[in-house]
């Protein structure tokens, strides 16, 4: 049987988590977030964050805007962005990496230097012509910077003038010392020259560390949208250590099973590559390699949704009710970010709620501490729509790839409120449960309890295959799913006449 690897250490460097992270945090408020350019170099991540609300522009839609919220990635952006910004009441959150904003400021200090001390050199910047991070890095030099992408470029240089060196952040050191050997040749005796090495060692650092991860593996699929720049660097390294590493960019890509001497696989990727991707792709690879039962842990690719929700969610009801405390802290044993994650927290915040919701109902409760419960549960709703959505995200990605049939439908609710409900039959079954074993209670009052018991048990069964049919059918093109992102209007201080009104 194929034995499945990723690599622990690519995905996302702590610049791209940042930038992400700002996002996330910033599409909970019910503004309007714009990001200028694609988050990250990764077109899955950027239509799940599109899901969730994020409106990707380009700089001339920039330039129109007025008045709005625009978060600037981590590629950072030149001096002129920000002038616009405020000149048309842009509010910037500024998700600008600190190394690349370190460089920024460098390179704007040795310019303005220059201009000072009238030094004629030429201010050259290795690195992707029109990249993003680069026209940043062009921007700190009123445009003066020549930027070279490779030694086919050197003849643009004048070898009598001094020349100051700087790298784009994520160019290989490789290039970069071949780029400085050939200009030490050139240059003019006398001339001045220098260079400073600039890459992020959130690069150059994986560089062994993936040639290893290569060459312990019959073959590597690389993750990493076309676009990425280090996805580049580091593919030359994994194709340098291993000739059998094939470049993809999403697991729709691998569509035929490997030949049988093929018995161990490698998954990396790139800083630009989240982690839930190359998941999917291990997933696709022994799913599509598959000849005999797979016992591997990874129990999606084996349980139905819903065996698999309704088991994590009994796993996070039992650990809410260990203290039964709606300010314990949540230890939630999934990894970050997976959908496994993702459901645990949506039940331990179901259950939460639940608990909330009765302490609000106490008619001896002081009115000033009914008031901070309810405004909790608002902002719990709010994270349990936040929640619903991600989970949508994760239906759409799975899906991206089925065509749906020329009459195929739509359903009335999207597959994540379905798993929102039975989030929720889990906790009454698990409430239910305990009435029908209540010391103080009367033995009718326990019987009834048994009857709606069942009542709730055939419900949750009738949901779980409604769910998984209609998964399936997603999955076939017979029916198609679309996700709205929810407007709330009670806490949305522009549609709540209360708030509103009293502003
Ligand atoms: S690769 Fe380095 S410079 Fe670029 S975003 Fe990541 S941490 Fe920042």
């Amino acid at each position: 049987m194929i034995e499945v690897e990723i690599d622990k250490a690519s995905g996302f460097c702590f610049g791209v988590v940042n930038a992400i992270q700002s996002a996330e945090r910033e599409l909970l408020s019910p503004d309007a977030l714009y990001c200028l350019g694609d988050i990250v170099h990764n077109n899955l991540e950027v239509e799940r964050l599109k899901v969730l609300g994020l409106h990707t522009i380009k700089y001339d839609e920039f330039t129109r805007l007025r008045n709005k919220k625009v978060l600037l990635r981590a590629h950072g952006e030149p001096p002129l962005t920000y002038r616009l910004a405020k000149a048309n009441g842009i509010t910037i959150i500024d998700a600008t990496c600190p190394v690349v904003l370190r460089l920024q400021q460098e390179i704007h200090k040795r310019f303005l230097e220059m201009k000072t001390k009238r030094d004629n050199a030429q201010l050259v910047i290795y690195g992707k012509q029109g990249h993003a991070e680069v026209n940043g890095l062009v921007g700190q030099t009123e445009g003066q910077a020549i930027v070279i992408e490779g030694p086919e470029d050197l003849d643009r240089l004048d070898f009598n003038r001094n020349i100051i060196l700087f790298s784009q952040t994520t160019k290989s050191v490789d290039g970069f010392l071949h780029i400085v050997d050939a200009i030490k040749q050139r240059i003019t005796e006398g001339v001045r020259f220098e260079f400073s090495d600039t890459i992020c060692r959130q690069v150059a650092n994986r560089l062994p560390g993936i040639k290893l991860f290569a060459s312990r593996h019959d073959i590597i699929y690389f993750v990493a949208g076309e676009k990425s720049s280090n996805g580049k660097v580091l593919f030359e390294e994994c194709l340098k250590a291993n000739p059998n590493s094939i470049f993809i960019s999403h697991a729709g890509e691998i569509e035929h099973p490997l030949p049988s001497t093929i018995k161990h696989v490698g998954v990396c990727g790139a800083t630009s590559t989240p982690k839930w991707l190359m998941e999917r792709v291990a997933m696709r690879i022994r799913d599509i390699n598959a000849s005999e039962p797979d016992n591997s842990p990874d129990k999606t690719t084996r349980t139905s949704f819903s065996a698999l929700s309704a088991a994590i969610f009994k796993q996070a009801t039992a650990d809410y009710h260990k203290t039964d405390n709606v300010d314990a802290p949540i230890h939630n044993p999934y990894t970050f970010k997976t959908i496994e994650y993702y459901l645990y927290l949506k039940n331990y915040i179901d259950a939460i709620q639940w608990h909330l919701e009765d302490i609000i109902r106490n008619p001896a409760i002081n009115p000033n501490d009914a008031l901070t419960i309810k405004r909790r549960i608002d902002k719990s709703n709010q994270e349990r729509t936040d929640l619903v959505e991600l989970i949508d995200a994760y239906f759409l990605n799975l899906y991206k790839n089925a065509t749906p049939q020329p009459n195929a439908d739509i359903n009335t609710e999207s597959p994540a409120w379905a798993v929102d409900r039975l989030s929720i039959l889990i906790l009454k079954i698990y409430h239910m449960n305990c009435e029908t074993t209540r010391n103080d209670a009367t033995p009718e009052h326990q019987t009834n309890c048994q009857h709606r018991l069942a009542i709730l048990n055939e419900q949750k069964a009738d949901l779980s295959t409604a769910l998984d049919t209609l998964l399936n059918d997603i999955a076939a093109g017979k029916k198609y799913m679309k996700v709205y992102k929810q407007m709330k209007m009670y806490n949305d201080p522009e549609l709540n006449p209360i708030l509103y009104t009293t502003k």
